[in-house]
């Protein structure tokens, strides 16, 4: 690694630790996972994330860390803006999974299922878009 390519890794890795120095934990009762990928999500949102960055519609759970959080977290401030920042607000002294009811109205098991539905509707438009069928088209 070299160039532009190393410049952008060590600008991507100083945005995720400079988010560890400035984000609440919820006393360290928040799951790991998020709060590593409210880290990672920082990276995404200031497009450094490289090629290797889970893309949306990936993964098992939302809080399996390792970017597909980062996702989720992606999808959630589709849903409101500024969601992230909020749900770190409201981590200052206490985790809870009822702040994402809180803040966009659904249990987060929901919400994952209603992102990984719309990755899965979004690939099924595109096939239907790139298979040339008539109705895709209109
Ligand atoms: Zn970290």
């Amino acid at each position: 690694m070299q160039g532009d390519e190393l410049r952008t890794a060590f600008t991507a890795l100083m945005y995720h630790e400079m988010t560890h120095v400035f984000q609440w934990s919820g006393n360290f009762t928040a799951p790991g996972p998020l709060t590593e990928e409210i880290a990672d999500y920082m990276v995404l949102r200031a497009k450094l994330n490289g090629t290797g960055f889970a893309l949306p519609g990936q993964g098992d759970r939302w809080d399996e860390g390792y970017e597909v959080t980062a996702r989720f977290l992606e999808y959630c401030d589709s849903l409101m803006t500024g969601f992230t920042a909020a749900l770190n607000n409201k981590m200052r002294y206490a985790y809870s999974e009822d702040y994402f009811v809180q803040l966009l109205g659904k249990p987060v098991d929901q919400l994952w299922y209603k992102a990984l539905y719309k990755e899965a509707m979004e690939k099924l438009w595109q096939l239907c878009l790139g298979s040339g069928m008539r109705a895709c088209t209109m």
